[in-house]
């Protein structure tokens, strides 16, 4: 699948905003999904992350009105506009994708009294593991902050994406999605310390190394509003009262784990080697050393989420096991779990065999073929018209 560019994207979604609501849009802005190289579940755990923004994004065209109403429209929807008033916005009204919006456009309620439209087009895939959810609540703050509240700083932003997916929605992720689409920038990767907010851009110029960053779409899906998402926050969240810490990032030696029965041990051990593996991985980016080295840390991370934390699937187990086994440097699952996607770091000269070796191992297991496209680190949020 070839994506449109900037200009192409925002001439079709300034299109469509005026097919539905009969006048053009103030303008239209752009926000990408991310895929996470390493730090998985950390982020709420006040530990490291350090995600790529991807080259797909979410498409806002904004207008403000004059009605005082609300109307949001998806092109990845049904087609239909939800609609209500502005002051009828609460968390679970509007429910389903138009809450992620509304919950933006309530953070902003006092600026937006005369009401706002929103249409929204996207090639991130959805509940992939890729973060649509962010893509879409970002590009969403980003043009309403800068029709309306142009003083709030991208680190505002992300709060104001966060707190609509944590309260008006009800999905109980940390700060790591939104922080990717909105701070991340082209041929970077992310280093963020989510408990100091300190971020560091780390060049991660893959072409130039001969390598490729392959995202394999599994087509499973996960939804983080329910299930195994929440749990996993808990048992981290008890793991951390247990030890007398704040949060898991103030264990840095598995040693001290030993107090944990054996379920919180292994969850709480997957968050303490898994913020080691971000260091490791950002030290490793640094400094001089082959990119390649980060390989045995991103599959030992998989290990980690697989055993320990106990969250992927057959198919992404099969995913991993195969591109390495076909000669990738290293591979593993990214996301919430339960499904979606992994990544996997090799030769570009060897990545088609490596996707075909994958492919090869879903359809003998009689899985759903796999979506896979290669990730250029890309540029965060901004104004595409
Ligand atoms: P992920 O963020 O990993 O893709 P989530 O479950 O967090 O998965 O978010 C997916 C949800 O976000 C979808 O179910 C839908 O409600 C909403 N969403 C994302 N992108 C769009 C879009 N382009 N149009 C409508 N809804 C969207
Ligand atoms: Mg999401």
């Amino acid at each position: 699948m070839s994506l449109p560019t900037d200009e192409e994207a925002a001439a079709r979604a300034h299109r469509a905003f005026a097919d539905r609501f009969g006048t053009a849009p103030e303008g239209v802005w752009a926000a990408p999904g991310r895929v996470n190289v390493i730090g998985e579940h950390t982020d709420y755990n006040d530990g490291y992350v350090l995600p790529v923004a991807l080259p797909h994004t979410t498409r806002a065209a904004v207008g403000r009105r004059t009605d005082g109403r609300v109307a949001l429209a998806s092109l990845q929807g049904d087609g239909t506009v939800v609609e209500l008033g502005i002051d009828e916005l609460a968390p679970g009204r509007p429910d389903g994708w138009a809450g992620y919006p509304a919950g933006v456009i309530e953070g902003l309620r006092d600026r937006l009294a005369r009401g706002v439209s929103v249409l929204v087009d996207s090639d991130v895939p959805v509940g992939a593991g890729l973060s649509s959810s962010a893509a879409l609540t970002c590009s969403v703050a980003l043009a309403l902050s800068d029709l309306t509240a142009s003083e709030l700083t991208r680190t505002d932003l992300v709060e104001l994406a966060r707190r609509s997916e944590n309260d008006f929605v009800g999905a109980p992720t940390g700060i790591l999605d939104q922080s990717a689409s909105l701070l991340c920038t082209f041929g970077h990767a992310l280093f963020l310390d989510t408990r100091e907010r300190r971020t560091e851009q780390v060049p991660l110029d893959l072409a130039a190394a001969g390598l490729e960053l392959l995202v394999v779409d599994t087509g499973t899906s996960h939804t983080h509003a329910d299930g195994g998402y929440g749990d996993r926050r808990r048992e981290c969240e008890r793991a951390a009262a247990r030890l007398g810490v704040a949060a898991l990032r103030d264990v840095t030696d598995v040693a001290a784990l030993a107090a944990l029965d054996e379920v919180l041990l292994r969850r709480a051990r997957h968050i303490v080697t898994e913020n080691a593996r971000v260091l490791e991985v950002v030290a490793v980016l640094r400094g001089v050393a082959d990119p390649r080295a980060i390989g045995p840390v991103l599959t030992a991370g998989h290990a980690s989420l697989r055993d320990d934390f106990e969250i992927s699937t057959v198919e992404l187990d099969a995913c991993v096991d195969a591109a390495v086994e076909a000669g990738a440097h290293g591979a593993r699952m990214v996301g919430g779990g339960f499904g979606g996607s992994a990544v996997v770091l090799v030769d570009r000269d060897r990545a088609g065999s490596v996707a075909d070796a994958v492919r090869e191992r879903f359809a003998r297991e009689g899985f759903t073929a796999p979506r896979t496209f290669d990730v250029v680190p890309s540029a965060g949020a901004r104004r595409i018209a």
